[in-house]
């Protein structure tokens, strides 16, 4: 053999025949006739069935090419080796969840797999016409304190992150819709927000995505790695927001991503380990958050020499960082008891030990003794905290919302024909319970739904019953509901519980 046939693959060459796989492919659609004309019968290399009855074959090597059946039967059978291929493909496995695992999906190449907009042709998998009107026009932005009485609507109190974020997403789009202006280029508007578990953090990310209808990709950030090793490579966040997008690249560029759990990424203090999860992420993301060209994989998780890619520019994507900075309060308390201690203007050291929201207080110099890294915070130019949830605030989150958690029992036993009432006591006393398990507001839904279950067993098994009303005797399990029946009116103190 002469040492052509020995020489080392160039990266670019296992390209090139990918893409000579696509043109093939795109033969598929030219008549049957034509290819007799021009091309002489392939047979597969496993099966020796000739290219007219398999159609085209996907070419592996010089000489050597597969037919589709063959190559999807190699890959199921990959799943009796505990690769999760086969029949339990879809059931037992996500691959696209697998680190560096990557199959071809074959669909794609023959044009039933994801399509890209924007970038190599014209579709997506939603079209532009069945989506229904964004509250907000990003094309034509409304102004903040519009934008805040729309989160009003679903976000109960943060009046203050509601506003930052208002103002922030404001200033955003405009930038976006204008470019630059003169020679004065306006900043990106990232966030970095703070803020107790349960207090609505994700929430208000996901509700402002809504009612911008932009695309939103959330992540989080533990499962991210530097590149190279076990977990997600950072660029990943950037695909899944792509898929968000419906694999247009248009929308993408102009979508949200939410990296939750950031605090996770702080450098990790006396180590001499690298730091491939914490400091080196902080590091790689500096490029994204700022704006760069990334070659991201279309409809799979991670890049491959057979899976197709498009490149998403990250500078009009909005980043939203979010964390819970436990042990934050304390860097902050010691930081302004430093303050206070000296001079005239001395204050007990235990003024701040009470103060709930102290996480609003935050400055850089905080962020970055808690482990974040300047270049890091530096790209993150709006940092706010979220308040901690009271009891007050827990029971209007229960009732005030338009999709509140109360509002959609009511709406379920309505089909029934039966009114649902809480009383305040009863919703206090959630609240309480919710304050108890220090989960904020996530805890509200578990709480509810374990009192609500007897009412939604029992009550459709009598058709008498017109109303029920929940108490907080029945919270507490000290006694029943309170049941109206239809047809008399009267208030028997019936449990419908036991
Ligand atoms: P976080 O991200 O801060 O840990 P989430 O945003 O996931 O918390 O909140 C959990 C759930 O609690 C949300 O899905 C939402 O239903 C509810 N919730 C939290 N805060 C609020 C709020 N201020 N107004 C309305 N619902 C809220």
């Amino acid at each position: 053999m002469s040492d052509q046939d020995y020489r080392e693959v160039d990266p670019d060459e296992v390209v090139d025949i990918s893409d000579e796989v696509i043109d093939e492919v795109t033969d598929k659609n030219k008549s049957t006739d034509e290819k007799k004309d021009n091309k002489p019968t392939e047979f597969c290399y496993i099966c020796h069935r000739p290219d007219n009855i398999t159609g085209p074959l996907i070419k592996m090597a010089p000489g050597m090419s597969v037919c589709t059946d063959c190559m999807q039967r190699t890959f199921d059978s990959m799943g009796g080796f505990g690769f999760g291929g086969g029949d339990n493909f879809k059931n037992n496995m996500d691959m696209s969840k697998m680190p560096n695992i990557s199959f071809l999906n074959l669909g794609s190449l023959f044009g039933e797999g994801p399509k890209v907009k924007n970038a190599h042709g014209p579709q997506s998998a939603k079209s532009e016409e069945d989506r229904p009107a964004p509250a907000i026009d990003i094309n034509n932005i409304i102004p903040p304190h519009k934008i805040k009485e729309k989160l009003d609507e679903y976000v109960v109190g943060q009046d203050y992150a509601k506003k930052v974020m208002s103002v922030a997403v404001y200033n955003h789009y405009k930038r976006v819709a204008t470019g630059t202006m003169d020679d004065i280029e306006i900043e990106k508007s990232n966030m970095l927000m703070l803020g107790p578990t349960g207090s609505g953090k994700t929430y208000l990310v996901r509700t402002l995505a809504r009612l911008l209808d932009v695309p939103l990709a959330i992540t989080d950030a533990t499962s991210l790695t530097e590149a190279g090793y076990i977990g997600d490579d950072i660029e990943s966040v950037v695909s899944k927001l792509l898929a968000a997008a419906g694999n247009d690249v248009e929308r993408c560029q102009q979508g949200i991503i939410f990296i939750d759990e950031i605090d996770k990424l702080a450098k990790k203090k006396n180590t001499n380990q690298r730091d491939v999860s914490g400091e080196s992420v902080q590091q790689g993301m500096l490029k994204l958050l700022e704006g760069a060209d990334v070659e991201v994989p279309i409809g799979a998780s991670s890049k491959n020499a057979m899976v197709p890619t498009t490149t998403i520019n990250t500078r009009n994507i909005l980043f939203i960082c979010g964390g819970a900075f436990p042990a934050m309060d304390e860097i902050i308390k010691s930081r302004l008891n430093k303050h206070s201690s000296m001079g005239f203007m001395a204050d007990l050291k235990d003024k701040y030990d009470n103060d709930k929201n102290i996480l609003q207080k935050v400055t850089v110099e905080d962020l970055r003794e808690f482990g974040m890294i300047p270049e890091f915070i530096g790209r993150l130019p709006i940092v706010f905290a979220t308040e901690m949830l009271d009891e007050d605030m827990l029971v209007r989150i229960l009732k005030e919302p338009k999709n509140a958690i109360i509002k959609q029992y009511q709406k379920l036993l309505e089909l029934d024909e039966v009114k649902l009432e809480f009383d305040e006591g009863a919703l206090h006393a959630i609240a309480k319970k919710a304050l108890d398990k220090k989960l904020g507001a996530r805890g509200l839904r578990s709480i509810i739904e374990e009192f609500m279950l007897d009412i939604m067993y029992e009550i459709p098994k009598d058709e008498n019953i017109g109303q029920v009303i929940i108490t907080e005797d029945y919270i507490e399990k000290k006694g029943g509901p309170r049941i109206l029946l239809r047809t008399t009116g009267l208030i028997p103190e019936k449990a419908a519980a036991n």
